[in-house]
This record gives C-alpha cells, sequence and structure tokens, in this order.
C-alpha cells in the first residue's frame, strides 16, 4: 500500500460506483488493505480547535479515533479524510505519536494530543480533504436516492 493514486484513480479503484452508504466503504475500504477497521469516538474531545481524527495501526488493525461534534455530517467528515488518505495509500502519521493505547481506555489528556490540528497545506493534507468531499457527495447521493425510492414505494 506504498504506492500513492490519484484522486479519481482512488475512487475508480474502490469500484462502488457513483454512490454508497458509508459502511459500504468502510466495507470496501478494509478489503482493499486485507484488514481490519475500527472507527472509535473520543468522547469528550470536541471537533473544535481543529482537533478532528488521527489513523494509526493497533494489533494489526487500522484505527481511526475522531472527535466529537454536535453534527452528524462534521463526524463523518473528520473520518472520511482519514480513509481518504488510506485509499490514497498515504502512509499512517509517522508523527502521530500514538502511545500504546488499550482502546477505549484512553486517559483524557492523552485524547486531546492525540488529535492534532489538522494542517491543510501539504499536498497529501489537500488530496485527501478533496477525496474526502468527493466521499461525502456520494454518500449523499445516496441517501437521496434511497429517499426518494422510498417516497416513491414506502
Ligand atoms: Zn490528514
Amino acid at each position: 500500500m506504498n504506492s500513492e493514486v490519484s484522486v479519481s484513480t482512488a475512487l475508480d479503484q474502490l469500484a462502488l460506483g457513483e454512490t454508497f452508504t458509508f459502511d459500504e466503504l468502510v466495507g470496501a475500504v478494509q478489503r482493499s488493505r486485507g484488514r481490519r477497521l475500527r472507527i472509535v469516538e473520543l468522547v469528550g474531545v470536541t471537533g473544535r480547535d481543529g482537533l478532528c481524527a488521527v489513523w494509526f495501526e493497533a494489533g494489526g488493525d487500522d484505527v481511526i479515533l475522531h472527535a466529537q461534534s454536535d453534527s452528524v455530517l462534521h463526524e463523518q467528515q473528520f473520518v472520511l479524510h482519514e480513509l481518504a488518505h488510506m485509499i490514497l495509500g498515504h502512509e499512517v502519521d509517522e508523527d502521530s505519536d500514538v502511545p500504546d493505547i488499550l482502546l477505549p481506555d484512553i486517559p483524557p489528556e492523552t485524547r486531546r494530543r492525540l488529535l492534532r490540528r489538522q494542517d491543510l497545506n501539504t499536498v497529501k493534507e489537500v488530496q485527501a480533504e478533496t477525496l474526502a468531499d468527493h466521499l461525502a457527495a456520494a454518500i449523499r447521493g445516496s441517501t437521496m436516492h434511497r429517499s426518494r425510492y422510498l417516497e416513491v414505494f414506502g
């Protein structure tokens, strides 16, 4: 998974079609990486102050820790950003400084430190955010299709 790919290639490789659900996306990422993905909400840490999410590897699994937000869509965006890094073949942040933690027993002081401020000035971060926006649009599309379907047949 070391080769980096472009946003459009990454979307094609997922082979999920134009629209898909969040769960379908998570399933596709797990299949393509051949490992389990755990998504853990950090209770008590909010998305304010740029604290969003972090991705790291633990015990052979991928783990995404994300902050809480009043908005479900906002929380989803935190996770989509990290999923985008995986899909784009980016490496786990070397400097994310994740201690040997036992999830979910992470001390409150450590929780804040885990989620660094998003630095959107690097090419990788811009790519990840761009792909995350595409993913969010595709997920919104699937929700709209579904509700339209319910309107007609429900
Ligand atoms: Zn990032």
